[in-house]
């Protein structure tokens, strides 16, 4: 009997790997001329880090991580998210006394523990940026500004950007006060879950995805007209910058983001096209996590993006691998001249394509048309005597009399 894969935990095929390539490629592009440099990290953290960052009232701690002990004894996870080991590793490797602003990216696969439907997995992959060091608003608007441009690069112009303030820990304890005093009287039509977390975290009522809690936070007070004077200038300096940067948004204050950290700037692309998984990318600033994590007292904002929702909106745009040359051949000669030639426009950087085994001119043609080949070369045998070959162009047909040499071939492809 075979074994499959775990549910889940996706394979991703050559096909739908070039769209994955496009992504990562215009992603660094992007990053790059925003002065972010990537950093790789591990897949397994103590449970610890993300207990102490996300929140232990949080879905991702509560019911989501991928946890285990280890055969020391170690109680393990597999990373839930990046954000939390960036920070780990900014503190662990004093990356603040190199520079006072450190702008990081990372890309690669997350773990949750969620019911699996489209777009939602539970090995997943981020691509990801985190600013630390900055507390200034613009920094704000240039990261929701980079995000929009990535997705411009991509040719996606469909999720909107929403932001919203969380406030700070001087005006948000008194909104939650607020909050609650008008939830109190509501309890019996939220849900389980909205009730349960009522004393813990009563935000999260206002981005239940319940109708009944829906409707009965419909009037809710919103945290942005409880900022106090330091976070309202600056969510107002954020929306300033934006409009500035010429990067369209809307307010959508009942945006809460499901992890403890955020404070101030929480943002959302959000788009119809995939049902219930309407986030593609999120994210905020976390001016508290940092010295929160053990290092020093420095602001932070990051975001992360899902790639396979990333991958869904691109999923009309056609990503076929094509080579540059194949080679067809007649004969046993013609063809270790051509497996000569093969190795050697290889190595000088040209794609190329043969059949292994020897086929009917017809099946190597087909095969070349399978392949996308931009052009073909057929070798034959009288002409193989003459040191000569017909180099052919796929895409207008014309055939044109070739020496077989790497760099005369090599010249004729571009
Ligand atoms: P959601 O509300 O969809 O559960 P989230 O708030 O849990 O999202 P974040 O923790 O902010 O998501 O992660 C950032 C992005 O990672 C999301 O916007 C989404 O694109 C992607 N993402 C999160 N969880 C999954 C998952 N299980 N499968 C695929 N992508 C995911
Ligand atoms: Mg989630």
């Amino acid at each position: 009997m075979s074994i499959s894969g775990i549910k889940g935990f996706n394979d991703i095929l050559p096909g739908d790997v070039e769209k994955w390539h496009f992504i990562e490629t215009v992603a660094r592009q992007v990053f790059q001329c925003n002065g972010f440099s990537e950093i790789r990290l591990p897949i397994l953290e103590k449970t610890e880090l993300f207990s102490r960052s996300i929140g232990d009232t949080t879905d991702i701690v509560e019911k989501e991580m991928y946890s285990f002990t280890d055969k020391g004894e170690n109680r393990v996870t597999m990373r839930p998210e990046g954000t939390a080991s960036v920070i780990r590793a900014f503190i662990e490797h004093k990356l603040y006394a190199l520079d006072s602003v450190n702008k990081l990216y990372y890309m690669g696969p997350m773990f949750r523990y969620e019911r699996p439907q489209k777009g939602r997995y539970r090995q997943f992959h981020q691509i990801g940026a985190e600013v630390l060091g900055v507390s200034d608003p613009k920094i704000d608007a240039q990261l929701l500004t980079m995000v929009k441009s990535f997705f411009d690069e991509l040719g996606i112009t469909e999720p909107k950007l929403e932001i919203n303030s969380l406030g700070c820990s001087k005006c948000r304890p008194a909104y939650r006060e607020v909050l609650k005093d008008f939830l109190r009287e509501k309890l019996p039509l939220l849900c389980e879950d909205c009730n349960r977390r009522f004393e813990t975290n009563p935000l999260r009522a206002l981005d239940c995805k319940i109708p009944g809690c829906k409707e009965a936070t419909a009037n809710a007070p919103a945290m942005v007209e409880h900022l106090c004077l330091e976070c309202e200038e600056h969510f107002t300096a954020v929306q300033g910058y934006l409009q500035v940067a010429g990067t369209s948004y809307s307010i959508n204050s009942k945006m809460v983001r499901g992890l403890d950290y955020y404070t101030r700037t929480t943002f959302e692309l959000v788009t119809g096209l995939l049902g219930a998984q309407s986030a593609v990318a999120a994210g905020g600033r976390y001016d508290g996590l940092v010295s929160e994590l053990g290092g020093p007292e420095l602001p932070g904002i990051g975001f992360a993006m899902g790639v396979e929702r990333v991958a869904l909106l691109l999923s009309e745009r056609e990503f076929k691998r094509s080579c540059d040359l194949f080679i067809v051949t007649h004969g046993e000669k013609a063809q270790e001249k051509a497996f000569a030639l093969m190795c050697q426009l290889q190595t000088k950087g040209v794609s190329v394509e043969l059949d292994y085994e020897s086929k009917s001119l017809k099946s190597q043609m087909r095969r070349a048309d399978k392949l996308s080949a931009r052009f073909t070369l057929i070798i034959g045998e009288e002409e193989l005597e003459k040191g000569k070959g017909q180099l052919k162009s796929m895409a207008n047909g014309e055939q044109q009399e070739v020496i077989l040499d790497v760099e005369a071939i090599k010249s004729l492809l571009a």
